[in-house]
Protein backbone atom coordinates (compact mmCIF):
# COMPACT_ATOMS: atom_id res chain seq x y z
CA UNK A 1 0.00 0.00 0.00
CA UNK A 2 1.61 3.28 -0.82
CA UNK A 3 -1.28 5.81 -0.70
CA UNK A 4 -3.48 7.16 2.31
CA UNK A 5 -6.47 5.76 1.12
CA UNK A 6 -8.72 2.73 3.10
CA UNK A 7 -8.91 -0.25 0.96
CA UNK A 8 -12.29 -0.56 1.80
CA UNK A 9 -14.23 2.96 1.60
CA UNK A 10 -17.17 1.63 3.50
CA UNK A 11 -15.82 2.13 6.97
CA UNK A 12 -15.30 5.35 6.97
CA UNK A 13 -18.37 6.06 5.09
CA UNK A 14 -20.13 4.63 8.28
CA UNK A 15 -17.77 6.37 10.96
CA UNK A 16 -18.55 9.39 8.92
CA UNK A 17 -22.20 9.66 8.88
CA UNK A 18 -21.85 8.49 13.04
CA UNK A 19 -20.02 11.42 13.82
CA UNK A 20 -22.52 13.48 11.83
CA UNK A 21 -25.34 12.10 13.36
CA UNK A 22 -23.46 12.84 16.82
CA UNK A 23 -22.66 16.40 16.09
CA UNK A 24 -26.16 17.10 15.09
CA UNK A 25 -27.35 15.80 17.80
CA UNK A 26 -25.56 17.23 20.31
CA UNK A 27 -26.34 20.62 18.66
CA UNK A 28 -30.00 20.20 18.68
CA UNK A 29 -29.80 19.47 22.31
CA UNK A 30 -28.46 22.74 22.98
CA UNK A 31 -31.34 25.53 23.23
CA UNK A 32 -32.51 28.18 25.53
CA UNK A 33 -33.06 27.03 28.96
CA UNK A 34 -30.67 23.89 28.55
CA UNK A 35 -29.48 21.91 31.59
CA UNK A 36 -26.76 20.75 30.48
CA UNK A 37 -23.29 22.20 32.13
CA UNK A 38 -21.94 25.05 30.36
CA UNK A 39 -18.23 23.87 30.88
CA UNK A 40 -16.37 21.26 33.30
CA UNK A 41 -12.53 21.57 35.01
CA UNK A 42 -10.41 19.05 33.65
CA UNK A 43 -9.36 16.62 35.86
CA UNK A 44 -5.46 15.78 36.06
CA UNK A 45 -6.12 11.98 35.02
CA UNK A 46 -8.48 14.20 32.04
CA UNK A 47 -5.73 15.88 30.89
CA UNK A 48 -3.10 12.68 31.43
CA UNK A 49 -5.23 10.82 29.30
CA UNK A 50 -4.61 12.95 26.12
CA UNK A 51 -0.79 13.07 26.83
CA UNK A 52 0.70 10.68 24.66
CA UNK A 53 3.96 10.16 22.19
CA UNK A 54 4.03 10.17 18.71
CA UNK A 55 1.84 7.20 16.96
CA UNK A 56 4.01 5.27 15.53
CA UNK A 57 1.59 2.39 14.07
CA UNK A 58 -1.91 2.87 12.49
CA UNK A 59 -4.46 2.79 14.67
CA UNK A 60 -8.96 2.17 14.02
CA UNK A 61 -10.15 6.11 13.80
CA UNK A 62 -13.20 4.36 15.25
CA UNK A 63 -11.33 3.81 18.88
CA UNK A 64 -10.02 7.64 17.75
CA UNK A 65 -13.88 9.21 17.79
CA UNK A 66 -14.57 7.16 21.28
CA UNK A 67 -11.35 9.14 22.39
CA UNK A 68 -12.53 12.48 21.19
CA UNK A 69 -16.13 11.75 22.43
CA UNK A 70 -14.74 11.25 26.18
CA UNK A 71 -11.83 12.98 26.50
CA UNK A 72 -12.56 15.98 24.05
CA UNK A 73 -16.09 16.89 23.80
CA UNK A 74 -16.80 16.71 27.41
CA UNK A 75 -14.11 19.18 28.13
CA UNK A 76 -14.47 22.01 25.33
CA UNK A 77 -14.93 25.48 26.61
CA UNK A 78 -19.04 25.27 25.95
CA UNK A 79 -18.98 28.09 23.60
CA UNK A 80 -21.84 26.68 21.85
CA UNK A 81 -23.76 26.47 24.92
CA UNK A 82 -26.58 29.75 25.10
CA UNK A 83 -25.63 30.64 28.67
CA UNK A 84 -21.68 31.16 27.81
CA UNK A 85 -21.22 34.89 27.71
CA UNK A 86 -17.99 35.08 28.34
CA UNK A 87 -15.21 37.00 26.08
CA UNK A 88 -16.74 37.08 22.46
CA UNK A 89 -17.38 33.73 21.10
CA UNK A 90 -19.75 32.85 18.26
CA UNK A 91 -21.91 30.07 18.99
CA UNK A 92 -21.88 28.33 15.64
CA UNK A 93 -24.18 26.47 13.22
CA UNK A 94 -24.98 22.98 11.52
CA UNK A 95 -24.69 24.88 8.36
CA UNK A 96 -21.28 25.60 9.43
CA UNK A 97 -20.47 22.19 10.24
CA UNK A 98 -21.15 20.96 7.33
CA UNK A 99 -19.20 23.60 5.08
CA UNK A 100 -16.46 22.85 7.69
CA UNK A 101 -16.81 19.07 6.32
CA UNK A 102 -17.30 20.49 2.22
CA UNK A 103 -14.17 22.62 2.64
CA UNK A 104 -12.31 19.56 3.95
CA UNK A 105 -13.37 17.55 1.28
CA UNK A 106 -12.60 19.62 -1.18
CA UNK A 107 -8.95 20.87 0.15
CA UNK A 108 -8.62 23.62 -1.99
CA UNK A 109 -5.57 26.01 -1.12
CA UNK A 110 -6.77 29.84 -1.40
CA UNK A 111 -3.25 31.20 -2.13
CA UNK A 112 -4.02 31.78 -5.63
CA UNK A 113 -4.38 29.95 -8.84
CA UNK A 114 -7.54 29.96 -10.49
CA UNK A 115 -10.29 27.95 -9.64
CA UNK A 116 -13.90 28.82 -8.15
CA UNK A 117 -12.74 28.62 -4.30
CA UNK A 118 -11.26 32.06 -5.26
CA UNK A 119 -14.08 33.49 -6.94
CA UNK A 120 -15.93 32.32 -3.61
CA UNK A 121 -14.00 34.63 -1.62
CA UNK A 122 -13.93 37.40 -3.71
CA UNK A 123 -18.13 37.27 -3.54
CA UNK A 124 -18.19 36.79 0.31
CA UNK A 125 -15.59 39.77 0.43
CA UNK A 126 -18.13 42.41 -1.73
CA UNK A 127 -20.68 41.11 0.37
CA UNK A 128 -19.01 41.77 3.08
CA UNK A 129 -18.30 45.87 1.74
CA UNK A 130 -22.20 45.82 1.07
CA UNK A 131 -22.45 44.75 4.62
CA UNK A 132 -20.95 48.31 5.84
CA UNK A 133 -21.12 50.33 2.79
CA UNK A 134 -17.62 50.28 1.90
CA UNK A 135 -16.93 50.64 -2.02
CA UNK A 136 -17.62 46.76 -4.06
CA UNK A 137 -14.57 47.15 -5.46
CA UNK A 138 -12.82 46.95 -2.16
CA UNK A 139 -10.18 44.78 -1.67
CA UNK A 140 -9.75 42.45 1.29
CA UNK A 141 -9.44 38.92 2.57
CA UNK A 142 -10.39 36.43 4.95
CA UNK A 143 -8.08 35.43 7.70
CA UNK A 144 -7.77 33.77 10.92
CA UNK A 145 -9.38 36.66 12.62
CA UNK A 146 -9.46 40.32 13.72
CA UNK A 147 -6.11 40.39 15.06
CA UNK A 148 -4.81 39.38 11.74
CA UNK A 149 -7.33 42.11 9.89
CA UNK A 150 -6.17 45.07 12.10
CA UNK A 151 -2.59 43.68 11.98
CA UNK A 152 -2.59 43.72 7.83
CA UNK A 153 -5.09 47.38 8.04
CA UNK A 154 -2.03 48.60 10.10
CA UNK A 155 0.51 47.73 7.05
CA UNK A 156 -1.82 48.82 4.65
CA UNK A 157 -1.87 52.54 6.68
CA UNK A 158 1.65 52.14 6.57
CA UNK A 159 2.09 52.15 2.41
CA UNK A 160 -0.44 54.74 2.75
CA UNK A 161 2.11 57.13 4.79
CA UNK A 162 5.56 55.64 3.95
CA UNK A 163 4.95 54.49 0.83
CA UNK A 164 5.60 50.70 -1.08
CA UNK A 165 9.52 51.98 -0.20
CA UNK A 166 8.96 51.23 3.08
CA UNK A 167 8.95 47.09 2.62
CA UNK A 168 12.69 47.31 2.00
CA UNK A 169 13.63 50.63 3.84
CA UNK A 170 11.78 49.83 6.74
CA UNK A 171 9.74 52.84 8.89
CA UNK A 172 12.82 53.58 11.41
CA UNK A 173 13.48 57.45 12.00
CA UNK A 174 10.13 58.17 10.03
CA UNK A 175 8.42 59.47 13.57
CA UNK A 176 5.09 57.35 12.25
CA UNK A 177 2.47 57.69 15.27
CA UNK A 178 -1.10 56.61 15.39
CA UNK A 179 -4.03 56.61 17.81
CA UNK A 180 -6.85 54.20 19.69
CA UNK A 181 -9.54 54.88 21.95
CA UNK A 182 -8.53 53.63 25.46
CA UNK A 183 -11.32 51.00 24.44
CA UNK A 184 -9.37 49.77 21.86
CA UNK A 185 -8.67 45.89 21.33
CA UNK A 186 -4.82 44.85 22.65
CA UNK A 187 -4.69 43.39 18.84
CA UNK A 188 -3.89 47.12 18.13
CA UNK A 189 -1.00 47.65 20.06
CA UNK A 190 -0.06 43.98 19.25
CA UNK A 191 0.01 45.01 15.81
CA UNK A 192 2.35 48.62 16.18
CA UNK A 193 4.78 45.90 17.99
CA UNK A 194 4.57 43.42 15.19
CA UNK A 195 4.61 46.10 12.32
CA UNK A 196 7.85 47.49 13.92
CA UNK A 197 6.39 50.95 15.04
CA UNK A 198 6.76 49.77 18.72
CA UNK A 199 3.25 50.21 20.69
CA UNK A 200 4.71 53.70 22.22
CA UNK A 201 3.72 54.52 18.65
CA UNK A 202 -0.27 54.04 19.08
CA UNK A 203 -1.36 56.92 20.86
CA UNK A 204 -4.01 56.01 23.56
CA UNK A 205 -6.70 58.47 23.78
CA UNK A 206 -8.92 59.02 25.89
CA UNK A 207 -12.55 57.71 25.88
CA UNK A 208 -15.86 59.76 27.34
CA UNK A 209 -18.01 58.34 29.88
CA UNK A 210 -19.83 56.08 27.40
CA UNK A 211 -16.64 54.79 26.20
CA UNK A 212 -16.35 56.48 23.18
CA UNK A 213 -13.08 58.05 21.83
CA UNK A 214 -12.57 61.26 22.84
CA UNK A 215 -12.44 63.23 19.78
CA UNK A 216 -11.57 66.48 20.91
CA UNK A 217 -8.87 64.65 22.71
CA UNK A 218 -7.91 63.20 19.41
CA UNK A 219 -7.61 66.39 18.03
CA UNK A 220 -5.04 67.84 20.56
CA UNK A 221 -2.92 64.68 20.60
CA UNK A 222 -2.31 64.84 16.77
CA UNK A 223 -1.58 68.27 17.05
CA UNK A 224 0.67 67.79 19.88
CA UNK A 225 2.43 65.51 17.73
CA UNK A 226 3.15 67.54 14.77
CA UNK A 227 4.47 70.06 16.67
CA UNK A 228 6.83 67.77 18.02
CA UNK A 229 7.36 67.12 14.40
CA UNK A 230 6.26 63.43 14.60
CA UNK A 231 4.28 62.25 11.69
CA UNK A 232 0.77 61.47 12.63
CA UNK A 233 -0.47 58.62 9.84
CA UNK A 234 -3.91 56.44 10.72
CA UNK A 235 -6.40 56.47 13.65
CA UNK A 236 -8.20 53.10 14.74
CA UNK A 237 -11.65 53.31 15.79
CA UNK A 238 -13.32 50.61 17.37
CA UNK A 239 -17.08 49.74 16.79
CA UNK A 240 -18.26 47.67 19.41
CA UNK A 241 -15.72 47.64 21.86
CA UNK A 242 -14.26 44.61 23.96
CA UNK A 243 -15.18 45.74 27.44
CA UNK A 244 -18.44 47.40 26.80
CA UNK A 245 -19.51 47.43 23.20
CA UNK A 246 -19.30 51.18 22.79
CA UNK A 247 -18.96 52.36 19.52
CA UNK A 248 -16.68 55.57 18.69
CA UNK A 249 -18.26 58.44 16.57
CA UNK A 250 -17.20 56.95 13.35
CA UNK A 251 -18.29 59.81 11.12
CA UNK A 252 -16.87 62.29 13.43
CA UNK A 253 -13.83 60.29 13.41
CA UNK A 254 -13.79 60.05 9.95
CA UNK A 255 -14.33 63.71 9.07
CA UNK A 256 -11.71 64.10 11.24
CA UNK A 257 -9.41 61.80 9.62
CA UNK A 258 -10.25 63.30 6.32
CA UNK A 259 -9.66 66.58 7.01
CA UNK A 260 -5.97 65.93 8.48
CA UNK A 261 -5.25 63.27 6.08
CA UNK A 262 -5.32 60.59 8.04
CA UNK A 263 -6.13 56.72 7.57
CA UNK A 264 -9.13 56.24 8.74
CA UNK A 265 -9.48 52.42 10.19
CA UNK A 266 -11.88 50.79 11.89
CA UNK A 267 -12.15 47.47 14.28
CA UNK A 268 -15.15 46.07 14.14
CA UNK A 269 -14.80 42.98 15.22
CA UNK A 270 -17.64 42.23 16.54
CA UNK A 271 -19.72 45.38 16.00
CA UNK A 272 -19.79 45.61 12.61
CA UNK A 273 -22.37 42.79 12.42
CA UNK A 274 -24.70 45.46 13.63
CA UNK A 275 -24.78 46.82 10.37
CA UNK A 276 -27.27 44.32 9.45
CA UNK A 277 -30.04 45.38 12.23
CA UNK A 278 -32.00 48.46 11.02
CA UNK A 279 -32.21 49.40 14.55
CA UNK A 280 -28.74 49.45 15.71
CA UNK A 281 -27.34 50.37 11.94
CA UNK A 282 -27.84 54.33 12.86
CA UNK A 283 -24.65 54.29 15.60
CA UNK A 284 -22.26 52.46 12.95
CA UNK A 285 -22.79 55.77 11.04
CA UNK A 286 -19.62 56.66 8.91
CA UNK A 287 -18.36 52.62 9.12
CA UNK A 288 -18.60 53.10 5.42
CA UNK A 289 -16.23 55.81 5.40
CA UNK A 290 -13.53 53.76 6.13
CA UNK A 291 -10.24 52.92 4.66
CA UNK A 292 -9.77 49.64 6.23
CA UNK A 293 -12.25 47.50 8.78
CA UNK A 294 -11.46 44.44 10.58
CA UNK A 295 -13.80 42.55 11.50
CA UNK A 296 -15.13 38.40 12.29
CA UNK A 297 -17.37 36.12 10.64
CA UNK A 298 -16.11 33.91 13.58
CA UNK A 299 -18.00 36.34 16.25
CA UNK A 300 -21.69 37.48 16.28
CA UNK A 301 -21.89 35.91 12.53
CA UNK A 302 -21.93 32.49 13.94
CA UNK A 303 -19.62 31.01 11.50
CA UNK A 304 -17.23 28.35 12.88
CA UNK A 305 -13.80 29.23 13.87
CA UNK A 306 -11.80 30.67 12.37
CA UNK A 307 -13.15 33.35 10.18
CA UNK A 308 -12.03 37.06 10.16
CA UNK A 309 -11.87 39.63 7.34
CA UNK A 310 -10.12 42.28 6.10
CA UNK A 311 -11.47 45.27 3.92
CA UNK A 312 -9.17 47.70 2.23
CA UNK A 313 -11.31 51.03 0.22
CA UNK A 314 -7.83 50.90 -2.04
CA UNK A 315 -7.48 47.64 -3.44
CA UNK A 316 -4.25 48.65 -5.20
CA UNK A 317 -2.70 50.14 -2.42
CA UNK A 318 -3.78 46.87 -0.21
CA UNK A 319 -1.73 44.60 -2.91
CA UNK A 320 1.37 47.21 -3.16
CA UNK A 321 1.80 46.43 0.85
CA UNK A 322 1.80 42.82 0.38
CA UNK A 323 2.41 41.58 -3.63
CA UNK A 324 5.70 39.92 -3.90
CA UNK A 325 7.46 38.68 -7.68
CA UNK A 326 8.86 35.05 -7.04
CA UNK A 327 9.79 32.86 -9.70
CA UNK A 328 7.76 30.28 -8.64
CA UNK A 329 4.57 32.02 -7.96
CA UNK A 330 4.58 33.19 -11.38
CA UNK A 331 1.31 34.68 -12.78
CA UNK A 332 0.28 33.03 -16.11
CA UNK A 333 -2.00 34.90 -18.91
CA UNK A 334 -4.21 31.66 -19.07
CA UNK A 335 -4.23 27.83 -17.18
CA UNK A 336 -4.24 27.26 -13.65
CA UNK A 337 -1.44 30.15 -12.99
CA UNK A 338 -4.10 32.58 -14.29
CA UNK A 339 -6.40 34.90 -11.99
CA UNK A 340 -4.07 37.73 -10.55
CA UNK A 341 -3.99 39.20 -8.49
CA UNK A 342 -3.89 36.46 -5.79
CA UNK A 343 -5.14 36.44 -2.40
CA UNK A 344 -1.55 35.99 -1.23
CA UNK A 345 -0.75 39.57 -2.70
CA UNK A 346 -3.04 41.18 -0.09
CA UNK A 347 -1.96 39.34 3.01
CA UNK A 348 1.12 37.64 4.91
CA UNK A 349 -0.61 34.05 4.20
CA UNK A 350 0.48 31.90 1.02
CA UNK A 351 -1.25 28.62 1.64
CA UNK A 352 -4.99 29.34 2.79
CA UNK A 353 -8.05 27.03 3.64
CA UNK A 354 -11.20 27.81 2.30
CA UNK A 355 -12.80 29.92 4.65
CA UNK A 356 -15.29 31.54 2.13
CA UNK A 357 -17.28 28.16 1.80
CA UNK A 358 -18.58 28.69 5.25
CA UNK A 359 -19.01 32.05 5.54
CA UNK A 360 -20.80 31.39 1.72
CA UNK A 361 -23.29 28.87 3.34
CA UNK A 362 -23.90 31.20 6.27
CA UNK A 363 -24.85 34.02 4.87
CA UNK A 364 -27.33 32.04 2.04
CA UNK A 365 -28.63 29.72 4.24
CA UNK A 366 -29.84 32.33 6.63
CA UNK A 367 -29.71 36.04 4.52
CA UNK A 368 -28.69 39.45 5.64
CA UNK A 369 -32.01 40.24 7.09
CA UNK A 370 -32.24 37.29 9.31
CA UNK A 371 -28.61 37.84 10.75
CA UNK A 372 -29.19 41.34 11.49
CA UNK A 373 -32.49 40.15 13.27
CA UNK A 374 -30.14 37.52 14.96
CA UNK A 375 -28.18 40.46 16.35
CA UNK A 376 -31.00 42.31 17.36
CA UNK A 377 -32.24 39.48 19.23
CA UNK A 378 -28.82 39.60 20.88
CA UNK A 379 -29.48 42.72 22.36
CA UNK A 380 -32.45 42.17 23.36
CA UNK A 381 -31.39 39.38 25.80
CA UNK A 382 -28.49 41.99 26.73
CA UNK A 383 -30.97 44.41 27.96
CA UNK A 384 -33.46 42.36 29.31
CA UNK A 385 -30.32 41.23 31.59
CA UNK A 386 -28.87 44.85 31.99
CA UNK A 387 -33.12 45.51 33.86
CA UNK A 388 -32.74 42.55 35.43
CA UNK A 389 -29.10 43.58 37.53
CA UNK A 390 -31.28 46.92 37.97
CA UNK A 391 -33.73 45.73 39.30
CA UNK A 392 -31.41 43.21 41.85
CA UNK A 393 -30.93 45.28 44.74
CA UNK A 394 -27.16 43.09 45.58
CA UNK A 395 -26.27 43.81 41.56
CA UNK A 396 -25.16 46.85 39.66
CA UNK A 397 -24.63 47.90 36.61
CA UNK A 398 -20.84 49.39 35.71
CA UNK A 399 -21.51 50.46 32.14
CA UNK A 400 -24.30 51.55 29.81
CA UNK A 401 -25.06 48.90 27.22
CA UNK A 402 -24.80 50.18 23.52
CA UNK A 403 -25.31 46.40 22.32
CA UNK A 404 -24.93 43.29 23.48
CA UNK A 405 -22.58 43.30 26.27
CA UNK A 406 -23.33 44.39 30.10
CA UNK A 407 -20.70 45.05 32.52
CA UNK A 408 -21.95 44.28 36.35
CA UNK A 409 -21.15 43.17 39.79
CA UNK A 410 -22.61 42.61 43.06
CA UNK A 411 -22.47 45.54 44.72
CA UNK A 412 -22.01 46.96 48.23
CA UNK A 413 -25.47 46.63 49.20
CA UNK A 414 -25.04 42.83 47.71
CA UNK A 415 -22.50 42.00 49.88
CA UNK A 416 -21.99 45.18 52.50
CA UNK A 417 -17.99 45.35 53.43
CA UNK A 418 -17.10 42.44 51.09
CA UNK A 419 -13.43 43.16 48.79
CA UNK A 420 -16.01 43.70 45.80
CA UNK A 421 -13.12 43.16 43.19
CA UNK A 422 -12.02 39.73 45.08
CA UNK A 423 -15.38 38.35 45.28
CA UNK A 424 -16.87 39.56 42.08
CA UNK A 425 -13.89 37.49 40.65
CA UNK A 426 -14.22 34.50 42.66
CA UNK A 427 -17.98 34.45 42.32
CA UNK A 428 -17.33 34.52 38.00
CA UNK A 429 -14.77 31.51 38.72
CA UNK A 430 -17.90 30.25 41.15
CA UNK A 431 -20.45 30.46 38.07
CA UNK A 432 -17.86 28.47 35.92
CA UNK A 433 -17.48 25.30 38.07
CA UNK A 434 -21.28 25.48 38.77
CA UNK A 435 -21.57 24.72 34.85
CA UNK A 436 -24.66 27.04 34.98
CA UNK A 437 -22.92 29.76 32.83
CA UNK A 438 -19.70 31.27 31.96
CA UNK A 439 -19.32 35.12 31.81
CA UNK A 440 -16.12 36.69 32.11
CA UNK A 441 -14.45 39.60 33.54
CA UNK A 442 -12.73 43.36 33.15
CA UNK A 443 -12.39 46.58 34.88
CA UNK A 444 -14.61 49.31 34.64
CA UNK A 445 -13.24 52.24 35.67
CA UNK A 446 -11.20 50.45 38.03
CA UNK A 447 -13.85 47.99 39.42
CA UNK A 448 -13.83 44.21 38.54
CA UNK A 449 -16.78 44.12 36.99
CA UNK A 450 -18.49 40.70 35.58
CA UNK A 451 -18.92 40.90 32.07
CA UNK A 452 -21.49 39.34 30.14
CA UNK A 453 -21.49 39.43 26.01
CA UNK A 454 -24.45 37.60 24.38
CA UNK A 455 -22.95 36.58 20.85
CA UNK A 456 -24.65 33.38 21.04
CA UNK A 457 -27.58 33.15 18.44
CA UNK A 458 -29.34 30.13 20.91
CA UNK A 459 -29.14 32.83 24.06
CA UNK A 460 -31.91 33.68 25.11
CA UNK A 461 -33.67 35.87 28.20
CA UNK A 462 -34.39 32.48 30.21
CA UNK A 463 -30.59 31.96 29.77
CA UNK A 464 -29.45 35.52 31.79
CA UNK A 465 -32.45 34.69 34.23
CA UNK A 466 -30.65 31.77 35.06
CA UNK A 467 -27.28 33.76 35.25
CA UNK A 468 -28.15 35.70 36.88
CA UNK A 469 -30.14 33.66 39.58
CA UNK A 470 -27.15 31.22 39.65
CA UNK A 471 -25.08 33.84 40.69
CA UNK A 472 -27.00 35.13 43.93
CA UNK A 473 -27.49 31.43 44.66
CA UNK A 474 -23.71 31.66 44.84
CA UNK A 475 -23.40 35.14 46.57
CA UNK A 476 -25.82 33.83 49.40
CA UNK A 477 -23.48 30.62 49.52
CA UNK A 478 -20.53 32.90 50.34
CA UNK A 479 -22.55 35.20 52.23
CA UNK A 480 -23.65 32.38 54.74
CA UNK A 481 -20.04 30.75 54.51
CA UNK A 482 -18.43 34.18 55.23
CA UNK A 483 -16.30 34.03 52.64
CA UNK A 484 -16.58 37.77 50.82
CA UNK A 485 -13.19 38.29 51.49
CA UNK A 486 -9.73 37.11 50.64
C1 LIG B 1 -12.24 39.78 19.45
C2 LIG B 1 -11.78 41.13 19.13
C3 LIG B 1 -10.57 41.35 18.43
C4 LIG B 1 -9.65 40.22 18.10
O1 LIG B 1 -10.26 39.35 17.19
P1 LIG B 1 -9.80 37.85 17.04
O2 LIG B 1 -10.74 37.31 16.03
O3 LIG B 1 -9.96 37.21 18.39
O4 LIG B 1 -8.38 37.85 16.58
C5 LIG B 1 -10.26 42.64 18.09
N1 LIG B 1 -11.05 43.66 18.42
C6 LIG B 1 -12.20 43.50 19.10
C7 LIG B 1 -13.04 44.70 19.43
C8 LIG B 1 -12.60 42.23 19.47
O5 LIG B 1 -13.75 42.06 20.14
Amino acid sequence: MSGLDPADWSALRALGHRMLDDTIDRLASLGGGTDRPVWRPMQPADREALREPLPRLAADPEALYRRYLEQVVPFALGNTHPRFMGWVHGGGTGIGVLAEMLAAGLNANLGGRDHAPIELERTVIRWAAEMVGMPSDSSGLLVTGSSMANMIAVLCARTAAAGPAARSGGVGGRGLVGYAGASAHGCLPRAFDMAGFGTDALRIVPVDRAHRMDVAALAAAVRRDREAGLSPFMVAATAGAVDTGAIDDLDAVAAFCAAEHLWFHVDGAFGALAALSPRFATQLRGIGRADSLAFDFHKWAQVPYDAGCVLVRDPALQASSFAQTLAYLSREDRGAAGNAPWPCDLGPDLSRGFRALKVWMTFGTYGAERMGEMVEACCDVAAHLARRVEQEKALELLAPVTLNVVCFRVSEAGAPGADLDWLNGELVKDLHESGIAVPSTTTIDGKRAIRAAIVNHRTVREDADIMIEGLLMLLRRRLQAGETAR
